[in-house]
């Protein structure tokens, strides 16, 4: 600020005085020096900070050389009667520019901690073009004029090269960093800038014999001296940012080719007139300069090539080569944004059902096989503008543009029927199949991420109820179904007793004797009402949350058991996931929980879907068996769903199937299913099992599955899955009534079944 002020002094006395009538001490000394001593020590003061330390004590060092060649000169030179040249002054003017360049030097190298090709290749760009315009200029015919004296010519040469060199570096500066809103760098360079007007216009001036000193011209200097005191006032710490040298890859943008780009402008024309009257060194430069353009451009087209291949990686998933999430977001982002209600997008979210267990079963060299064999197989269903894309995991999506729900929902039919044919994976013959769900934009769905939720809560319902496919439809009680919320709902869900049980009863077909009853898990929201497992399991699955729940359904079965189990032995069934099928501590947790009620291990049957085995068949048969040992009864779930094997009968530590409903539903009215049964019925029997046989809806089924000899039945036809409190009315009535029939006494008059 001071040395603002002083210059605005000097600069007055410029105005009003008339050049060129001798100095004056106060004026062409103090004031003129007063300038440089405070920006030097503004500089030093800057160099106290952290950040730039370099660049400030060498700004700072130039700065004094600078004030000691003045001081010299004003007071010792140009008091003699015939003042030398070249002078100790001219030793110190000379001096000052090396501690400049260091400090212009190590301000870039501050900015860039990494330097690129392309950086150097700028900076070697803007040095050769700087210097071969300095040289068109600098050492121009005239120069050679300049006087007879051998050392005077000499160290106007060297002013004229170590301008060049400041040049050089300046425009090289530039170039390196591009042109950029940083105030010390603006004001470091326009300091720079105006000290090379300076010299230049200065060696223009001596070389014509027509410098006066103490004129307008000396103004540059002191500019000079003020703006890097600015500079150094106004610096901030480096930071070495990706728009100069980070990672972030390509030096394209405008502002980093419009140095060189000028400059090579520049070096044609010098080029041009080369043959008039330039140095030889000039051509040489605008010919370097020109070159190491050609080379950056290699260079850039080699970062720009690169940078599409990293951008294509970066869209492609690895293992299938298919688009991967970010790819189909981005082209979901321009379909969605263009969808209008009569052109509408859709978005079919597939996932593989049973792949875990082909993973865990076969190993994940086989899993990735399958995986890679989705893409092929099912693009021959797709259009050209479809994008399938493999999201992670097992999931896949495909957008299909401009088609409505049952466009979309037609090929999610053709696709799920594509993927339930079999795979050959490592010469296994392998049945998957998937869940697909179907949303569309502008509606039901507004923007992506909604577009994406609403499938994905499709998939999870196709998933929940085995559909294969389900379209969205938005939830009618308001919920938004979605299974983020869901997740974290749940969390508290478990801690505040918002799930209960609904038990539903196993009758003997035999006698009707209630032979059990299963517990099956709800979920009381707070907002969205009672929701059943098909939406909380695939939620408590994602979130890891099934071991908790299987603790807490479990604790609710067997506080409910108490209530009835002192007066009718009637054991309470719980489903196992495969988390706790695996938990080796499971035996003893089970048989605390049975102790802390007061009940017997023979008041729980636990159930276990089949496929759960798979993870880890070994632990999971160590897990029932010990079960079993000590006590507690054991059933195999859904039989005839998944990856049902006869052999796997064998091995199994159970007491009891139950038999999908997929295959009892249809006994009676078809031969196979009914030889299906029949059969199992024998075979069952024969391994010493109890069958179970599930969803029996209607007692005409009822009276096949107990002529077939089924041994219990559960579903619909005996009752409904209830709340506690109306089961144990349910079983009062049921102790009351004859107990003779298959089907319990009816609530609705006629729906009693013959025995
Ligand atoms: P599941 O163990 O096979 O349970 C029987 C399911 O079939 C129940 O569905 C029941 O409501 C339904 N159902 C019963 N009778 C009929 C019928 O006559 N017709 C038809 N169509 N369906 C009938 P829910 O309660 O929705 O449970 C579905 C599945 O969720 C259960 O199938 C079980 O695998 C699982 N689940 C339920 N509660 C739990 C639990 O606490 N833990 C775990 N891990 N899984 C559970
Ligand atoms: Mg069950
Ligand atoms: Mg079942």
């Amino acid at each position: 600020m001071l040395a603002a002020v002083c210059l605005g002094l000097f600069a007055t006395g410029v105005g009003t005085r008339p050049a060129g009538t001798g100095w004056a001490l106060t004026y062409d000394v103090v004031l003129y020096n007063a300038v440089y001593v405070l920006a030097a020590v503004g500089c030093f003061a800057a160099a106290r900070r952290p950040g730039d330390r370099v660049t400030w004590l060498a700004m700072g060092l130039g700065l004094v050389l600078s004030t000691s060649g003045n001081l010299v000169y004003s007071l010792v030179i140009a008091e003699l009667p015939d003042p030398p040249y070249p002078s100790v002054a001219d030793a110190l003017y000379l001096a000052s520019f090396v501690p400049t360049c260091v400090g212009l030097v190590a301000f870039v190298r501050a900015r860039v901690p990494r330097l690129r090709p392309a950086m150097v290749l700028d900076g070697l760009v803007g040095a050769l073009g700087a210097t071969a315009i300095a040289a068109t200029i600098l050492l121009g015919p005239e120069t050679h004029a300049l006087g007879e004296d051998a050392a005077a010519a000499a160290v106007g040469l060297f002013y004229t090269v170590a301008d060049m060199v400041l040049l050089a570096l300046f425009v090289a500066a530039g170039a390196v960093l591009g042109l950029r809103r940083e105030i010390t760098l603006v004001l470091l360079m326009a300091g720079v800038a105006s000290t090379l007007v300076g010299d230049l216009v200065y060696s223009r001036l001596a070389t014509l014999g027509i410098y006066v000193e103490g004129g307008a011209l000396d103004l540059t200097w002191l500019l000079h001296a003020t703006l890097i005191a600015q500079a150094a006032h106004r610096s901030r710490p480096a930071r070495g940012d990706g728009h100069a040298g980070g990672h972030s890859g390509v030096r394209t943008g405008w502002r980093h080719i419009a140095i060189p780009l000028g400059l090579n402008v520049a070096c044609i024309a010098v080029l041009l007139i080369q043959s008039m009257a330039v140095a030889p060194i000039a051509a040489w430069c605008a010919a370097g300069c020109i070159s190491a353009t050609l080379v950056r451009s290699l260079v850039s087209f080699r970062e720009l090539r690169h940078f599409h291949t990293v951008r294509a990686e970066a869209r492609t998933d690895e293992l299938t080569s298919l688009p991967n999430r970010r790819a189909l977001l981005g082209h979901a982002d321009t379909l969605v944004a263009a969808a209008t209600t009569r052109r509408p997008v859709a978005l079919l979210l597939l996932d593989l059902d049973g792949f875990k267990e082909v993973n865990d079963g076969l190993g994940h060299a086989a899993g990735d096989e399958l995986l890679r064999q989705i893409g092929p197989r099912l693009a021959t269903e797709l259009g050209p503008a479809d994008l399938l894309a493999r999201l992670g995991g097992d999931e896949f999506a495909v957008l299909v543009p401009d088609a409505d729900v049952d466009r979309a929902l037609e090929l999610a039919r053709r696709l799920h029927d594509r993927l339930r044919q079999p795979f050959t994976v490592e010469g296994q013959r392998l049945h998957v199949g998937a869940s697909i769900g179907v949303a569309t934009a502008p509606v039901p769905a507004a923007g992506v991420q909604d577009l994406l939720r609403c499938a994905d809560v499709a998939m999870y319902a196709a998933k929940g109820a085995q559909e294969g496919v389900r379209v969205y439809l938005p939830d009618p009680r308001g919920g938004s179904g979605d299974r983020l919320r869901t997740m974290e709902d749940l969390r508290t869900a478990l801690e505040t007793d918002q799930l209960l049980v609904h038990l539903q009863p196993q009758v003997r077909l035999a006698d009707g004797a209630v032979a059990g009853v299963e517990a099956l898990v709800r979920w009381q929201h707070p907002s969205r009402g009672l929701l059943t497992p098909a939406e909380i399991l695939p939620a408590a699955e994602q979130a890891g949350l099934m071991q908790p729940l299987t603790d807490v359904v479990l604790r609710l079965a067997l506080e409910a058991t108490t209530r009835w189990w002192p007066d009718r032995a009637v054991p309470v069934s719980v489903n196992l996931s495969a988390a706790s099928v695996t938990d080796l501590e499971l035996p003893a947790t089970v048989i605390r929980r049975l102790r802390d009620h007061g009940l017997p291990p023979e008041a729980l049957t636990l159930e276990l879907v089949e496929d759960t085995l798979m993870a880890d068949p070994d632990r999971g048969r160590a897990v029932l068996g010990e079960l079993r040992r000590l006590g507690v009864r054991t059933s195999i779930d859904d039989y005839g769903t998944g990856y049902s094997s006869l052999a796997y009968l064998r091995h199994l530590p159970a007491d009891e199937l139950k038999l999908d409903r997929s295959l009892t539903a249809d006994v009676g009215r078809d031969d196979r299913a009914t030889a299906i049964v029949g059969h199992t019925v024998a075979l069952v029997h024969a391994l010493g099992l109890t069958l179970v046989a599930e969803g029996v809806e209607d007692e005409e089924t009822a009276v096949v599955l107990a002529a077939l000899g089924c041994d219990v039945a559960q579903g619909w036809a005996v009752a409904r899955p209830m709340p506690v409190e109306q089961f144990l009315g349910w079983l009062a009535d049921r102790s009351s009534s004859s107990g003779t029939a298959v089907i319990p006494a009816p609530r609705v008059p006629g729906q009693r079944v013959a025995p």
